[in-house]
C-alpha cells in the first residue's frame, strides 16, 4: 500500500481504492454490530410490556397488551402489541398466525371497551419507512371515536 502511494497518479488511485475498500469493510462490520446490538436490546414496547416504562394500559391478555398512544391522532388511539416481538405484521403472520389473531381479537375487545365498536374503527399496521413505522415491534394502531377520513393521500 505504501509502494502504491509513492508512485504518481496510478499509485494514488490504488491507495485510494484500498482505503475505500477498507472503509467499506469497516462500515459493514459496524452495521453488523449495530444490527446485533439492536436485536439484543429491548424495544420501547418490550420495556412497556415489562413495566420498565409507564404506559396507560387499557387491556391485557396472556399474549397481547393494549395501551394509549402517547401522541394520539384520533379521539381513541390505542396501540395493540403482541408480547412476543416480530418486526412487522408480515413477519408475525408468517411466524405465528394465531398470535396475529390474538392481536386482532384484542383490538376488537378494546374497540368495545372504548365504545367505538359499533360506529366503526380502523386497525392499521405501519410497515417500513414509507408507512412511517418508528417502533420495530409489530403493533396495530386502533383508531376511532370520530369520522377518520381517507386512509392515505392520492398520488401526486
Ligand atoms: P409507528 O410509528 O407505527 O411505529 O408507531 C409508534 C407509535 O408509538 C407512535 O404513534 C408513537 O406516538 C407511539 N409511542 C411512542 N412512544 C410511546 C410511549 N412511551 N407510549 C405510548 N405510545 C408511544
Amino acid at each position: 500500500m505504501l509502494n502504491d502511494a509513492v508512485s504518481p497518479s496510478g499509485g494514488l488511485t490504488a491507495s485510494f481504492s484500498i482505503s475505500a475498500e477498507r472503509l467499506r469493510c469497516h462500515r459493514a462490520r459496524v452495521l453488523r454490530r449495530a444490527d446485533t446490538l439492536a436485536s439484543m436490546s429491548d424495544t420501547l414496547f418490550e420495556r412497556i410490556i415489562n413495566r420498565e416504562v409507564p404506559a396507560d394500559i387499557v387491556h391485557e391478555t396472556e399474549t397481547t397488551i393494549a395501551f394509549r398512544d402517547i401522541n394520539p391522532r384520533a379521539t381513541t388511539h390505542v396501540l395493540v402489541v403482541p408480547k412476543t416481538r416480530y418486526r412487522n405484521v408480515a413477519e408475525l403472520a408468517a411466524a405465528d398466525p394465531g398470535l396475529l389473531a390474538d392481536v386482532v381479537n384484542t383490538a376488537a375487545k378494546v374497540a368495545e371497551l372504548e365504545g367505538v365498536a359499533e360506529a366503526g374503527y380502523r386497525l392499521t399496521f405501519n410497515t417500513g419507512e414509507d408507512a412511517g413505522q418508528t417502533v420495530f415491534h409489530v403493533h396495530g394502531h386502533l383508531l376511532g371515536g370520530s369520522s377518520l377520513g381517507p386512509e392515505a393521500r392520492p398520488p401526486k
